[in-house]
């Protein structure tokens, strides 16, 4: 058993730290405020390599794996950037997932090397107004005429669509009630996104104001079957190889927006001076600090625990579930305590925390929510009965 990271890991993780540093508290907020985009960060990333972190080498990316795609989303969300900064990077990181294992040859030297440079942005696109944890039911049709297929549907939840120019989606192919298995009968394409075929409508949401997510309404959207990635009617198990490496990579940065805070609290706790002494003398603010370290800490270890399986080729459905529980919550409560500490300031926007805490809220809901996560150890891993 070998805890530590490597010599390359360590320089990489000093690296990545200072670049996401270079974009300071005051750059985030800014741009919470305005929702703009966050395409100077996005560039600065990209030009340094790091979209292409783990496309393969020879699609023009490092070939490295999700144990540094976790060291880079974590480093960027400790930086302060939170999900903001984090979510256009993590999307060069895990939709391409099912691309470099199912998709075809053409498709891989087409668009991964674009991926990998920065060139070409990926949204994701499997929640629908009707169906969320429930994918099985999904709606959305695609039906093959020639040598296109012909989507129609509603998607909701598209983050990044306002910018990607492609989305990997998956729809349904065979009826459920035809399929073998409800499972079965789904089919994932990676097509580029067709602006008159689909309107796009952004969702005002809680936080990360400045990275989209959309309402997607489809009407007879072509795309061309070199578009199918892998097998007609396997999209669900081929769309799991992306998923378990989302829950991972989202666990990793729920890990570093609750390192964040805690960093900002720790600060503001020794410099505040209440009853002539500083804050952080109490132990009802200090103990709640050192309780959300020990939490952010042992959820980190999760996360790493996930990756390596994942990088080894292993199962690692059970340790990806509960990398995103655990770091979910250790990041709110991390962000929660941190808001608490700062007392009145915690709840203005110039100390930063408040921000922190609407972005890390999102992870006890997406991309799969605590419960489902809860309902997948209690049936796959303790096998008791399904309880849905
Ligand atoms: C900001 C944001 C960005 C997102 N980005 C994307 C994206 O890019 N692509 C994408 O495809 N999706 C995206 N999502 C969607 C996200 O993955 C879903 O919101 C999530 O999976 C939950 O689905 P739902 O919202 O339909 O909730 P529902 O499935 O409607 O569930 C509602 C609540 O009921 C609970 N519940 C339902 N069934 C059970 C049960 N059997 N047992 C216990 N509890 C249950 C759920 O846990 C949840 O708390 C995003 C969501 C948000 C908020």
């Amino acid at each position: 058993m070998d805890f530590a990271l490597s010599e390359e890991q360590q320089l990489m993780r000093t690296q990545v730290r200072s670049l996401a540093r270079k974009f300071d508290w005051s750059y985030w907020r800014e741009l919470d405020r305005t929702g703009a985009y966050p395409h100077a960060f996005f560039n600065t990333f990209a030009a340094n390599g790091w979209t292409g972190a783990v496309i393969p080498t020879e699609y023009g990316g490092s070939g490295l794996g999700m144990t540094e795609a976790c060291i880079i989303l974590g480093e960027i969300c400790a930086s302060g950037a939170g999900t903001t900064g984090a979510a256009p990077i993590h999307f060069s990181m895990f939709p391409p997932q099912p691309i470099i294992k199912y998709g075809s040859e053409e498709m891989k030297q087409q668009y991964l090397p674009k991926i990998a440079k920065g060139e070409m942005k990926l949204a994701f696109s499997v929640t629908e107004p009707n169906v969320g944890s429930d994918t099985a039911h999904l709606e959305t049709t695609a039906v093959r005429d020639g040598d296109e297929w012909v989507i129609n549907g509603r998607k909701i939840w598209c983050s990044n669509a306002q910018n990607a120019d492609r989305v990997l989606i998956l729809t349904r192919t065979t009826p459920i009630e035809q399929a073998s298995k409800r499972t079965k009968g789904m089919t994932l394409f990676f097509a580029a996104i067709d602006r008159d075929a689909i309107g796009i409508r952004v969702i005002d949401k809680m936080g990360r104001h400045a990275v989209d997510s959309n309402e997607l309404f489809i009407d007879n959207w072509r795309v061309s079957h070199a578009d199918l990635v892998g097998q007609e009617g396997e999209g669900f198990y081929h769309l799991l190889d992306g998923l378990n490496p989302e829950r991972i990579v989202i666990a990793a940065e729920a890990v570093g927006i609750g390192k964040a805070a805690l960093h900002r609290a720790v600060q503001y706790a020794t410099e505040r001076t209440v009853f002539g002494r500083p804050i952080g003398k109490n132990q009802g603010i200090q103990f709640p600090l050192a309780e959300a370290y020990a939490r952010l800490e042992a959820a980190e270890l999760m996360v790493f625990k996930a990756a390596w399986l994942y990088d080894h080729g292993l199962p690692c459905g059970a340790e990806a579930n509960m990398a995103k529980l655990l770091a979910a919550d250790a990041g709110c409560d991390a962000v929660d305590h941190a808001v608490q500490t700062h007392g009145g300031f915690g709840y203005a926007k110039e100390f930063d925390v408040e921000r922190l805490y609407r972005e890390v809220r999102l992870y006890k809901i997406a991309p799969v929510s605590q419960q489902m996560v809860l309902n997948y150890l209690g049936e796959h891993v303790l096998g008791m009965p399904r309880s849905y």
